[in-house]
C-alpha cells in the first residue's frame, strides 16, 4: 500500500506548507507544541488556539521553556484561559531541571536560584533546594539578585549549575520579559567560564521528556522560536513547524471555522 506521507513529504528540514502541514499534525502519534506564542500570549488565547487543543487533545504535549511554573499551576492557569491540558501532558523546562537535579545529586543537596513555586516544587521531589554544601546549582527564572549573588562563590569553585534555558527573553503582554538566559549572561560577566548544563530547548532534554517511548519520527514539533523549537526538534529528527505568533490559523486555516468558544470539557486522558 502506498505511503500517503510521500505525497506530502518535503525535506525534514524544510518548513511544509499548509496541506503539508495538516498532514503532518494529522498522523502524528505525538504533537509537541510550544506554548507562549504559539497557543497563548501571556493572558491572552491566541487565535485558534482553543479549537487546536480541543482537536487534538489525545496526543498532545505543550514543551516549554517555561521556569516559573509547575505542569500543576499552568495547567489551572491554562483551564482559566479555555484550554484543557491535564498536568502529564506539559513539559516544562524549570521542572525538567530539578528532575535532573534529582537524578544527578544523590545527597539532593542543591541551591535553587528561582522563585517560590520551584522550591517548593523542589523540597516535594526530595530535593534540599537551600543547602549550605550545594552539589549543583539550579538556575530559574524569577532569581532573585541576593539568590545570583550568593550563587557566585560557588561558581567560582567550579559547582556545576543546570540552567532550565537559555533564552535571554520571551514576549510579554507589553513587550520583552526577562527570562534564565539573561540572568546566566549576568552570572557569566561575573564568573567567565561556568560549568553549566542546559536543560530547555534548544537541548534534547526536554525534547526526550515530551517525547517518552514515541521515537522522534513519530512526532511532529509546532513552535515560533527558529532557534529553539524549530532547531532543537530538527536536530533529533523531530520533524518541525513554523508558525509566526498567533499564527496556528495559518497552519491550519479550518481552525478558524471551530468556535473558540465551544465547550472545553476535558477530553484529554493521561499520557
Ligand atoms: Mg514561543
Amino acid at each position: 500500500m502506498s505511503d500517503p506521507s510521500r505525497h506530502t513529504a518535503t525535506h525534514p528540514d524544510q518548513q511544509p506548507n499548509a496541506t503539508q502541514s495538516r498532514a503532518l499534525v494529522d498522523r502524528a502519534e505525538r504533537i509537541l507544541c510550544d506554548l507562549d506564542g504559539c497557543l497563548i500570549s501571556g493572558s491572552r488565547v491566541l487565535p485558534g488556539a482553543q479549537a487546536f487543543v480541543r482537536r487534538y487533545a489525545s496526543k498532545l504535549v505543550l514543551v516549554s521553556n517555561n521556569s516559573t511554573d509547575t505542569a500543576e499551576t499552568l495547567s489551572r492557569r491554562l483551564a482559566h484561559m479555555g484550554l484543557s491540558v491535564p498536568e502529564p501532558r506539559i513539559i516544562l523546562a524549570g521542572e525538567t531541571a530539578l528532575a535532573r537535579a534529582r537524578d544527578t545529586v544523590a545527597s539532593g543537596d542543591i541551591r535553587l536560584l528561582a522563585g517560590a513555586t520551584m522550591q517548593e516544587r523542589a523540597r516535594k521531589i526530595g530535593l534540599r533546594p537551600a543547602s549550605d554544601r550545594p552539589e549543583a546549582i539550579v538556575l530559574c527564572r524569577d532569581a532573585t539578585r541576593p539568590q545570583l549573588e550568593a550563587a557566585l562563590p560557588l561558581l567560582e569553585r567550579g559547582v556545576p549549575m543546570i540552567v532550565a534555558n537559555p533564552d535571554l527573553t520571551h514576549p510579554g503582554e507589553h513587550g520583552p520579559v526577562i527570562e534564565t538566559g539573561a540572568l546566566l549572561a549576568l552570572l557569566k560577566a561575573c564568573v567567565p567560564r561556568p560549568n553549566i548544563t542546559l536543560v530547555g530547548k534548544p537541548s534534547a532534554y526536554l525534547f526526550h521528556a515530551a517525547l517518552g517511548s514515541v521515537p522522534p519520527g513519530g512526532a511532529v514539533m509546532i513552535g515560533d522560536n527558529m532557534e529553539t523549537d524549530i532547531a532543537g526538534a530538527r536536530a533529533l529528527g523531530i520533524r518541525a513547524i513554523h508558525v509566526s505568533p498567533g499564527g496556528l490559523c495559518a497552519m491550519l486555516p479550518d481552525l478558524g471555522q471551530e468556535a473558540d468558544n465551544a465547550s472545553t470539557e476535558p477530553l484529554i486522558a493521561g499520557v
